[in-house]
């Protein structure tokens, strides 16, 4: 008597480990049958003992390798054939691919044991990896995931590795980026190769210069973290002024040395992942003033490579590890561009012949409330798909444009791209373009329908509309921004979203960014917003905050302002006439503004070197022992922030401590926030408030009004997977396009 089932998985189950695993599985139940990789992921057959079959199903999903993830088994009872053998058989082709492709993950235990272990061959090897670890999104050109369609194509293995790729009981059975020193990629740094090269980095490094480093996604600048010099030198060629500079420790006890983390940072920061980890800095962490600025926080992560892992072991310090590029230019990947590029800022390149086909910068993420808060999705998460509420048909979702990403869907699963940044940059430009093309073929999706913004001058906009014969649909950039909050959780709404940013185009041609929405994915009604003032000089009044706080103190009141310390009163003037005529000053209701005018009218801040600076630093000096807040008027759904800004204004007059000032502007606009959202959620018999929006990165200002809305009994949903910021735009998007569409056939 004997049975046979036959098992259709799918999720993240190819480049992982999978048929291998599958393979052990049923040998240990004396099983028979097969396992292979198809189009949809993986298909497999088993077949003998009832109850060892019955034992196999049970186990499947439970003991899935550390990178597999699975979404759906179905099953089917076939009647038995009689095999007595279990076999591993050749990718299926042909039919449209739907595969998931794995993200790239750190570099494992096992692997990591064999790069110290001076008997293995692979000591020192700086590709070391298996089907737990490595490579994987940033190598892919094509599906199925197989070692010619990725950049792994050019190097033969040898018979030692060969063999570990064909025994389906190795670690590297099928490991598409299987290498080692005899046939994979080398290091080189000018002239020397190998370990002659990784020496040279690390002495080099000690010594305060500036490497330039290939990795993962891309390029990093490294130099030692507490060596004042080298790292105002790497600002002063990266013409990065203020914009902080990322870490990469050791260890997690070196991390503790740095910042503070708590369970779940540490969690973040060890995850497979690996991502930048903001956390508060630590009194006396030894790390150069010059890193993060005015920053009360540091972004730290762990070595993921075999090569980040080699240079930590030898340089044994704490290195700056920040993207390698100009200021506002994408991180650069391919070697011709990188060497022209990093010519000016870095000492030496550290580079290796294993081609990137996709750039992919860190992920950033901060902790807030024991849950994650993405900062910035990009390598280690992309390409995972996300589950969308509803079914979608075939989409594409074009995003927003300064942290710009895309989104494709299809069915109930969307794939957000890698962090693509700021459009307006002809080379950021091409890797949409062609990223949105990859992730077409990638995924199989051939869009029916295109979503994106609102605003007509959006670059992303200007795609959107030049695909021809597609269905388009525009959707309000808050809209978006609460949209891909319910969807995240699996939810269609209705709720309330509190959607706080600095800039959306409006249904009604204005700046929006102060926003109560009440709303589902299909449409929303403008429940409330931030009381509208001038914007003096449009996309000036973003890089100089003082503009902003001249603004505010013209709507709030009936007298002239005193310029600000610092600004010409002439040009004080010419700003305060356009605020007070409208004149080149868009009215807007961005909340990201407020923040600017309150940074400038502390003394923090008059102009700023990156978006939100004003904000980041407000936020950094704010007394959290402080327990007033300024008055902030709430009448049907307006936030009038005019009070607030001339109660500002008169306790620095007085004299009262930044540190005060910011922490009662904050508090604030979390009690107007929360009394709103409570006004509002019961007029209308909402139990749901969303927080999203730029804005909500500030972890003072999320924290007390995440409190005030609970402690007022309403349900609150906040990002966690995907940002608060633009980059989930395209997310959105493709929710609300896919509820606007009719359901798929
Ligand atoms: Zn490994
Ligand atoms: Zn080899
Ligand atoms: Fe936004």
């Amino acid at each position: 008597m004997t049975r046979r089932a036959s098992g259709r998985v799918e999720g993240v189950v190819q480049g992982v480990g999978f048929r291998p695993y599958v393979y052990r599985l049923a040998r240990e139940e004396g099983l028979a049958g097969y396992v292979l990789n198809d189009e949809r992921g993986v298909l497999l057959d088993v077949e003998g003992d009832p109850a060892a079959v019955e034992r196999f199903v049970a186990r499947l999903p439970a003991e899935a390798p550390p990178l597999a993830s699975i979404e759906s088994v179905a099953w089917a009872s076939l009647p038995p054939t009689g095999g007595r053998l279990f076999r591993i058989l050749e990718s299926a082709r042909g039919g449209e691919p739907d595969a998931p492709v794995a993200a790239d993950a750190a570099t494992c235990a096992a692997c990591l044991g064999e790069l110290f272990d001076p008997g293995d061959r692979r000591h020192r090897y700086p590709f070391v990896n298996c089907t737990d670890c490595g490579p994987r999104f940033t190598i892919v050109r094509g599906v199925p995931y197989d070692r010619p369609l990725t950049t792994m194509a050019g190097f033969v293995m040898c018979p030692a590795c060969q063999a570990e790729y064909d025994d389906p009981a190795d670690r590297r059975f099928h490991a598409q980026p299987n290498a080692c020193p005899v046939c994979g990629p080398t290091v080189r740094l000018g002239e020397a190769t190998g370990d002659a090269a990784l020496h040279l980095a690390a002495t080099a490094l000690l010594d305060g210069e500036i490497v330039a480093v290939k990795g993962l996604g891309g390029y990093h600048l490294a130099c030692r973290a507490d060596d004042e010099q080298a790292v105002a030198r790497l600002r002063a060629r990266k013409h990065r002024e203020d914009r902080p500079f990322a870490l990469m420790a050791r260890d997690v006890a070196t991390a503790r040395t740095l910042v503070e983390l708590g369970e779940a940072e540490a969690r973040l920061l060890a995850g497979h992942e690996r991502p930048i980890v903001l956390a508060p800095r630590r009194a006396g962490a030894p790390v150069a003033a010059a890193v993060a600025p005015r920053n009360a926080e540091l972004g730290v992560m762990l070595p993921y490579s075999p090569l980040h892992h080699l240079l930590a072991h030898d340089t044994a310090t704490t290195l700056v590890m920040t993207s390698g590029n100009v200021s506002d230019e994408p991180i650069a990947y391919r070697d011709d561009d990188a060497r022209e590029r990093l010519a000016g800022i870095a000492d030496h390149v550290l580079l290796h012949d294993r081609p990137i086909h996709t750039r992919t910068d860190d992920s950033v993420v901060r902790a807030v409330g024991g849950r994650p808060l993405m900062l910035r999705r990009s390598r280690g998460h992309v390409p995972a798909a996300l589950a969308l509420p509803l079914a979608a048909p075939g989409l594409l979702a074009c995003g927003a444009e300064l942290k710009s990403t895309f989104c494709v869907a299809k069915g109930a699963r969307a794939w957000v791209g890698h962090h693509i940044g700021d459009l307006r940059n002809e080379e950021t430009l091409r890797s949409f373009t062609e990223g949105v093309a990859h992730f077409e073929e990638l995924f199989a999706v051939s869009p029916e329908v295109v979503a994106h913004d609102l605003h007509p001058d959006y670059l992303s906009t200007t795609y959107a509309l030049a695909r021809e014969g597609v269905e388009h649909v525009a959707v309000q950039h808050h809209h978006a921004h609460l949209a891909a909050v319910l969807a995240e959780h699996g939810e269609r709404g209705p709720a309330l979203g509190a959607i706080y940013d600095g800039t959306g185009y409006g249904t009604d041609g204005t700046v929006w960014g102060g926003e109560l929405l009440a709303g589902d994915l299909e449409g929303f009604d403008r429940a409330g917003a931030l009381w509208p003032v001038r914007l003096p000089g449009g996309d000036r009044a973003v890089r100089q905050p003082w503009r902003m706080a001249c603004a505010w103190l013209v709507a709030a009141q009936d007298s002239e302002p005193a310029p600000l310390p610092g600004i010409a009163p002439r040009t004080w003037q010419a700003v305060a006439q356009l605020a007070r005529t409208g004149l080149a000053a868009p009215l807007t209701t961005s909340m990201g503004r407020l923040f600017d005018a309150v940074a400038a009218l502390c003394g923090v801040r008059t102009e700023v070197t990156y978006e939100g600076q004003a904000a980041v630093e407000l936020e950094a000096i704010s007394d959290r022992s402080e327990r007033g807040a300024y008055p902030l008027d709430v009448a049907d759904g307006v936030l009038d922030a005019r009070p607030t800004v001339l109660a500002v204004a008169d306790d620095v007059a007085a004299g009262v401590e930044p540190a005060v000032v910011g922490a009662r502007f904050h508090r604030a606009v979390a009690q107007a926030t929360a009394q709103a959202c409570a006004e509002i959620a019961g007029a209308r018999g909402l139990d749901t408030v969303v927080l999203s929006g730029g804005v909500w990165q500030n972890r003072l200002l999320l924290e007390l009004t995440l409190a005030l809305l609970r402690d007022g009994g309403l349900r609150v949903l906040v990002p966690e997977r995907l940002p608060p910021n633009d980059g989930a735009i395209s997310f959105g998007q493709a929710a609300v396009a896919a509820a606007l569409s009719p359901p798929p056939r």
